[in-house]
């Protein structure tokens, strides 16, 4: 296999190491924003009640004017009844003061369920201040720990990194970008085994020509469907290059002519592949969801994609170890 894709497969196990990271940390920082939610949901709660307390404060002052002004208003009538020159006038100065009396009973009837509910409420936003106090001193040791926490796993995700970069120094660059390019929208599938002759990234059946150049190219090759990157199920180069030998017993050209082979393959490949790529994800992406719905009844499409994951991790684990023996 091609150094170069065997590096892109060590860069995407490492990948998938730092993406699996990333709910770990979520998940720890959850646990911070979740509190600093029901804080401020206790601070929107308490700033209810105080406005509550406000209103019924103001409905108090309303009813102790509303007494003040019968209490004049009774004041008067007491005056004009003392002048009164008829006995139907006193009467009816008496039913005007007798309605005032009963409008100060109700008003001071309403100041004391206001006063009740004020206690009330007050008792309330007392619950809620302490609740409010505990909450932001758990807070407080709660982003001590979340951030000792993230802190640990930052480190983790660093030397993850150190180790990509220790790799991507043997790749070319270009071919690092290409790969970056495709992981923005394939994420931990960009390079993706073949298996069965299809792409275990979208399953779209490889045709023949390509799947003969990918086991005869030294070079990175893409996915004609999806874009993904491609490499050979151990399995399947097995028995592919077993195929093969008998076809191609007349080429056997291939070790001395490596090097000078796989530059030149890498050449070609980068700026043809770079430039279907850059083009295909949507156009691949929408050919790719029909197609795999109609594999999906085939081969239950979720069922495949677990395994073949697995082997491509497997496959991505023992090959280095295969190439060895040949370089
Ligand atoms: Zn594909």
């Amino acid at each position: 296999m091609n150094s170069d894709v065997l590096n892109l497969i060590k860069i995407s196990e490492i990948d998938k190491k730092a993406s699996a990271k990333e709910p770990e940390i979520a998940a720890i920082e959850e646990e911070l924003e979740s509190k600093v939610r029901e804080l401020n949901n206790l601070e929107w709660d308490i700033e209810e009640i105080r406005n509550d307390i406000k209103k019924s404060r103001l409905e108090i002052a309303n009813s102790e004017l509303s007494i003040a002004e019968n209490n004049e208003k009774i004041a008067q009538l007491d005056v004009k009844m003392a002048n009164a020159k008829s006995e139907r006038e006193l009467r009816a100065l008496d039913a005007e003061s007798g309605i005032s009396k009963e409008k100060i009973t109700f008003a001071n009837q309403i100041i004391a369920e206001l006063e009740a509910k004020i206690d009330n409420f007050k008792e309330k936003e007392n619950e809620i201040a302490t609740k409010m106090n505990e909450l932001s001193e758990l807070i407080k040791e709660t982003r001590v720990s979340v951030n000792e926490r993230v802190g640990v796993i930052q480190e983790e995700l660093k030397s993850i990194f150190d180790e990509k970069e220790v790799i991507a120094k043997n790749i070319d660059n270009k071919i690092i970008i290409f790969y970056e390019k495709i992981r923005k929208w394939a994420k931990d599938t960009s390079i993706v085994p073949i298996k069965k002759q299809a792409c275990s990234g979208c399953f779209i059946r490889i045709n023949d020509r390509i799947f003969v150049d990918l086991i005869n190219a030294d070079a990175i090759t893409t996915c004609p469907h999806c874009g993904r990157i491609l490499y050979l199920d151990k399995n399947d180069e097995v028995a592919m290059r077993e195929a093969l030998k008998g076809e191609n017993a007349t080429k056997s050209t291939k070790d001395s002519s490596k090097d000078s082979g796989a530059k030149s393959a890498k050449s070609s490949t980068k700026d043809s592949s770079a430039k279907s790529t850059a083009k295909k994800p949507s156009s691949a992406k929408s050919a790719t969801k029909s197609t795999s719905a109609k594999s999906a009844k085939s081969t239950k499409s979720s069922a495949t994609k677990s395994t073949a994951k697995s082997t491509a991790t497997k496959t991505a684990k023992s090959a280095p170890k295969k190439a060895t023996p040949k370089a």
